[in-house]
């Protein structure tokens, strides 16, 4: 695996060389475009005024004064009317002057080499040693004609100018690459830290908390991650209780008929407690197969895609029926029901919305005393369908609400034993409510009674 570390440094030296290459070419496009007339300009008269110099003084040290000239930083071409040439200064990468641009400065042109010079973007125009790239002036001396051919000695011009801007170039290289690896570093350290804790939530292991303190697309990739892992060990812990939980509440019954199984087995049992026991084993079977029901309700209400099979029925006729289902229940305890129910058409899963229903009427019948009242009311507004089931029953503590929605959660064990309850209703309950978009609320008071009330928007 190549490292990103890697990938970084070779980016940035790949990055750099390539903007050098392209500031030389523009830089050399601009010399060639702009700088190339007024460089020869500026040479020509350096040329013109050492000529007439030369013409100036009759008495002057010819040689001496080239010399010097040279030793200041010109290189000079000094070619007389025999075609016999003196160079002073560095030589010429090139000679590359024809006879006839040097005949002609001999009769009496100016020659404009650097201003001439072809613009080839991949030649250098400004640095190109060579005779071609040169002015030419013609000047007269002890009688005898010359040419003159000059151009400034980069070399010398330049040595310290090369040695600082090179130095500053090479410190810019390495001290570019050198702070790339830090920001590398500072960017890929909490990737692999990232990488790493991903692994152990593969692993099942949620402990470890992210030292990630950063308000970039990491911080918000490390937050995001931490709130995914944080729900994931929830979940994790969800799963663990409720198979713990499952495994209980299986366990109790098993045990329950098991026990009286063996007892029915005596031969000298009387005739009332075979029945009995028989009667236990009976309602033990019907809580485990209800049990079983139920959480196969629930699994199917969790699954991701959606198990709901919607279409448009009359709600209040389901309703209607429910309470009519339960009618024989409300005559034995000798309650009251009172419904205040509209004529409501919606659209939902009439199969999963009776066990919403179901459940909530038969935990007001179940958790209210003899004689108690229960009210079902089902109203239509703009933009909402209501259902309220309210008892005035035994109520719920504060403590208890908070906990009535959760899996196997049965308040008061004692209690509601013997309801038979499974505590999975109001899960179902509210797992069905919800994926109708809807919401449950529940208002109690202990002795009170108790208010479910259902909303579901309209769509
Ligand atoms: P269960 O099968 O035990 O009824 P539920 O999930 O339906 O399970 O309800 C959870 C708990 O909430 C019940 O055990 C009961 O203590 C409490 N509860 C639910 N409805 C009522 C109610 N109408 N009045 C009082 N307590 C209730």
């Amino acid at each position: 695996m190549r490292s990103l570390y890697g990938k970084f440094i070779a980016m940035t030296a790949v990055i750099m060389i390539a903007s050098a290459l392209i500031a030389f070419l523009a830089v050399n496009t601009y010399y060639h475009q702009q700088l190339k007339g007024q460089n020869d300009e500026k040479n020509m008269s350096i040329a013109k005024s050492i000529a007439s110099f030369i013409e100036s003084d009759k008495e002057l040290d010819l040689i001496n004064y080239f010399e010097t000239q040279s030793a200041v930083g010109y290189k000079l071409y000094v070619v007389n009317e025999q075609q016999e040439v003196t160079m002073y200064g560095e030589a010429f990468r090139e000679e590359n002057l024809s006879s006839k641009v040097i005949d002609r400065v001999l009769n009496g042109d100016v020659y404009h080499g650097m201003r001439d010079l072809p613009s080839e973007t991949f030649v250098t125009g400004f640095f190109s040693n060579e005779l071609a790239n040169t002015v030419g002036v013609p000047f007269k001396f002890n009688g005898e004609t010359y040419a003159l051919f000059l151009r400034p000695d980069i070399k010398m011009l330049f040595t310290e100018v090369h040695y600082i801007l090179g130095g500053m170039v090479l410190i810019m290289a390495v001290f570019s690459l050198l702070a790339m690896l830090i920001v590398a570093k500072m960017l890929i350290d909490p990737i692999t830290e990232l990488t790493a804790a991903t692994k152990e939530v593969g692993e099942e292991k949620f402990a470890r908390t992210l030292d990630i303190n950063r308000r970039d697309e990491i911080g918000q990739l490390a937050k995001s991650f931490q709130l995914m892992t944080k729900k994931l060990s929830e979940n994790d812990r969800i799963r663990k209780e409720f198979i713990s939980d499952v495994s209980h509440d299986f366990q109790s019954p098993l045990l329950n008929i098991k026990g009286y199984a063996e007892l029915l087995l005596d031969d000298k049992l009387t005739e009332d407690s075979r029945k009995n026991y028989a009667t236990v084993i009976q309602s033990e079977t019907e809580r485990l197969s209800s049990l079983t029901k139920q959480l196969l309700l629930l699994t199917s209400l969790d699954q991701l895609s959606s198990p709901l099979e919607k279409r448009t029925f009359e709600l209040d006729k389901q309703l209607k029926e429910i309470v009519r289902k339960y009618r024989w229940l409300l005559e034995e305890k000798e309650m009251t029901l009172e419904m205040d129910i509209e004529e409501v058409r919606f659209t939902g899963d009439p199969a999963f919305l009776e066990k919403v229903w179901e459940n909530l009427l038969t935990n007001a019948l179940k958790y209210t005393e003899i004689g108690g009242t229960i009210e079902v009311v089902l109203t239509e507004q703009s933009d909402q369908v209501k259902v309220i089931v309210k008892d005035n029953g035994i109520g719920i503590d504060e403590e208890e609400l908070k906990r009535i929605f959760d899996r196997f959660y049965r308040a008061d064990d004692s209690r509601t034993q013997e309801t038979g309850g499974t505590g999975l209703g109001l899960s179902i309950v509210q797992q069905v409510v919800k994926l109708h978009g809807g919401t449950i609320d529940v208002v109690s008071q202990k002795g009170q009674g108790t208010t479910f009330t259902v909303v579901f928007p309209k769509l």
